[in-house]
């Protein structure tokens, strides 16, 4: 059974020598963030005892309370907080500093409080970055990257490829109108390379193309019963397959591309990847990812 959540209207504060983290979302009870964050301040407490102060909760904030929860949760002694769904975007008009890659992606999965206020990061696209390094041995500017989705983390992934220097990068997506639009907005923030279009799930690349990496950014794959999103049997031979989700460890996709002998890896990595930057940004220290992937890896098999 996955650990209850604490409500905005349970908590008490924080004494003045701890320090608090958290994680915000609703619905937030599946959240694997507390283990990971809890087990790397761990780590952490062995080289600077500090840390041994710091903990990190799940609380359950509804969209309706997320303005009263940020001022009210730093008056408790919270320093560092994580944003996962409905509250990603919905944050911004809420805060007065966001960081550049923050502002590219028009979305916030990390505050820190710093003088006084709290401001904005993202980090799922540094997190999907040294995922895809960490499973396929190579950067996303090395690869012709094809994304479906226009979501959320569609979005952070497109603008993380961008400012890499990824030069070609083609979008898929079901609705054609979500993905426009999100080519626009990216377009308005001067980046320079080539975005493509696509109105059908095909390989843009060729067959030839030996630097291929697929990204799903799509929640198709959430549940078991979920087809494959694309069909692999059109990219050639040393195509990577990147699935954000991470449960169930295998979707459709990956049994696709296993099938096909082709590389692939599931969201966990991210998952995982994205931790790590907000815990650095939080404490300033270089974090280990291996704490948090033995956390994550035990509660997840
Ligand atoms: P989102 O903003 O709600 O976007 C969902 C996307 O999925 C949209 O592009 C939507 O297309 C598409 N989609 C949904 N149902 C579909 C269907 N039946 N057929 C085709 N397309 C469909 O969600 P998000 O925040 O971007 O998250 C997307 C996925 O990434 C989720 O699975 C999430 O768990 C995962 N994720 C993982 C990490 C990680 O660390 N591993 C981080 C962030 C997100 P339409 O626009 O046509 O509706």
């Amino acid at each position: 059974m996955p650990e209850q959540p604490l409500h905005l209207d349970q908590l008490v504060p924080i004494p003045p020598s701890k320090v608090g983290l958290a994680v915000l979302g609703d619905p937030i009870i599946h959240s694997i963030s507390p283990q990971m964050h809890n087990a790397a301040l761990s780590e952490l407490s062995l080289h600077h005892g500090r840390f041994a102060h710091w903990k990190y909760d799940k609380i359950e904030v509804s969209p309706q309370r997320l303005s009263e929860a940020l001022p009210r949760l730093a008056d408790f002694g919270y320093r560092g907080l994580n944003l996962t769904i409905p509250h990603k975007v919905d944050v911004l008009p809420l805060l007065q500093q966001t960081d550049p890659q923050a502002a590219l992606m028009g979305a916030v999965n990390t505050l820190s409080w710093e003088d006084g206020n709290w401001k904005g990061y993202n980090t799922d696209g540094i997190g999907l970055s040294r995922a895809v390094k960490e499973a396929f041995g190579r950067g996303l500017n090395e690869y012709r990257v094809m994304v479906l989705g226009a979501g959320g983390a569609s979005r952070a992934a497109v603008a993380q490829c961008l400012l890499e220097g990824c030069e070609h990068l083609a979008i898929y997506n079901r609705s054609m109108g979500r993905a426009q639009k999100l080519i626009e907005s990216l377009n308005d923030h001067g980046l320079a390379q080539e975005l493509e279009l696509l109105s059908q799930p095909c390989n843009p690349f060729g067959v030839r193309e030996s630097n291929i990496l697929i990204i799903n950014a799509t929640s198709v794959g959430l549940c078991l019963e979920d087809p494959s999103p694309l069909n692999l049997s059109i990219f050639p031979p040393g195509t990577c397959v990147y699935d954000m989700v991470y449960n169930p460890p295998k979707t459709r996709l990956l049994k696709q591309a296993r099938d096909l002998n082709l590389s692939y890896s599931n969201g966990l990595g991210m998952l995982i990847g994205q931790a790590v930057r907000s815990l650095e940004i939080w404490t300033g220290e270089n974090v280990s990812a291996d704490a948090m992937a033995e956390a994550a890896h035990s509660f997840k098999n």
